[in-house]
């Protein structure tokens, strides 16, 4: 295995922005692997596991440690509708080939960029499904004990875009992933903009196929082509407040969307908020800025720096707080 250095991160990044790697390596097989972290810890630097890049900010004075990225490719299916998937794989051509199967599970997770790898780490979800919906087990490398594992889909501890290896960062390397997909699945169709759109298309009962289309088509209308700007997505996770808190901010607004997740809790789209309450979308300063038709996604119109980002995004988060007296995290993980 070749171990670089002083390689630039930012061609490894959908946000396009990002200072180099001390020091840098490709894995595509468990030896490799192996072989990055023990160099991590012989040099007693931190190591740092890439996917697609599509979730990350990588400070402009780039990464101290190792970069480790992940090419450990391979998918294997089984007859009773089980898929293990190998970390680096890219994901939406694993969703792509789950739906071609007619295997129901992964079809609401159309488009989302990045690997196998990383949709475990912050639960990813879009319209209605969560993989942890899907996910059997993950084989990991744990760096601690330095040995393999399955960890079943409890050990995970899945929440909201969480999971114990976003708790944990530094403990398990992602190896493979394995999904229990249903070979007679239901559609779910609940998400307004899915609604709409087969409403539009006059289809009553669509297919597996016709799902995947529909997603494919709603994100490409209100998510940016990362060829036409750097972005990593949605910067910031959306909010999870009490229902005492949700009551009080509609009594003063009243038009403001709410989610109940359940009797005590109740979901805010940070984009409303943004948009609605603080005239966050499709703003525009140097080279940064926000989406025009989704205020939650942070763009790179130029040759922005982590530091101009980092800067508007505090502008929100201090937006919101000063409307809201909400405090919005970010969804998006910053490599420093
Ligand atoms: P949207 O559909 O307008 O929804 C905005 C917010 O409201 C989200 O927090 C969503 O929760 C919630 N929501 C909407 N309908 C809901 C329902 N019927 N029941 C419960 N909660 C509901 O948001 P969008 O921005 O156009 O995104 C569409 C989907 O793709 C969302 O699921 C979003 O999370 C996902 N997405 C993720 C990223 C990312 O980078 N992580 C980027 C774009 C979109 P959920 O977030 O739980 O769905």
């Amino acid at each position: 295995m070749n171990i670089q250095e002083k390689i630039s991160l930012k061609d490894f990044t959908t946000f396009r922005i990002g200072g180099p790697a001390r020091y840098f390596c490709t894995v595509k097989n468990e030896d490799e692997l192996i072989e990055a972290v023990s160099f991590s810890k012989k040099k007693k630097i931190p190591f740092f596991v890439l996917g697609g890049g599509s979730n990350l900010l990588v400070s402009d004075e780039g990464f101290p440690g190792i970069v480790i990225k992940m090419e450990m490719e391979g998918v294997t299916f089984s007859d009773d509708g089980t898929v293990t998937a190998f970390a680096g794989e890219n994901w939406d051509k694993l969703v792509e080939q789950t739906v071609d199967r007619g295997l129901y599970g992964l079809e609401n997770l159309s488009l989302i960029p990045g690997t196998v790898g990383a949709t475990p780490v912050q639960n990813i979800g879009a319209y209605g499904s969560e993989v942890k919906d899907t996910i059997e087990s993950v084989h990991v490398l744990d760096v601690l004990k330095d040995e393999y594992k399955d960890l079943s889909n409890t050990d995970c501890k899945f929440s909201y875009r969480n999971s114990v290896f976003k708790e944990d960062p530094r403990r398990y390397i992602v190896i493979s992933v394995t999904f229990g997909l249903k070979k007679d699945g239901k559609i779910n169709a609940q998400y307004k903009d899915v609604q709409e759109h087969f409403t539009f298309k006059k289809i009553k009962e669509p297919t597996l196929k016709q799902m995947r289309e529909a997603i494919i088509e709603i994100r490409r209308r209100k998510l940016p082509d990362v060829k036409d700007y750097g972005t990593a997505g949605s910067f910031f996770k959306n909010v999870i407040v009490s229902t005492s808190k949700a009551q009080e901010l509609v009594a003063k607004y009243p038009e403001m969307i709410v989610h109940p997740v359940n009797d005590k809790k109740v979901k805010i789209p940070v984009a409303w908020i943004l948009d609605n309450l603080c005239g966050f979308r499709g703003v525009k300063k140097g080279n940064v800025g926000t989406y025009k038709n989704q205020a939650l996604v942070i763009i790179n119109t130029g040759n922005a720096t982590a530091a101009e980002i980092i800067a508007l995004a505090q502008k929100m988060v201090d937006g919101v707080y000063e409307k809201t007296g909400i405090e919005i995290e970010p969804e998006v993980e910053y490599v420093i």
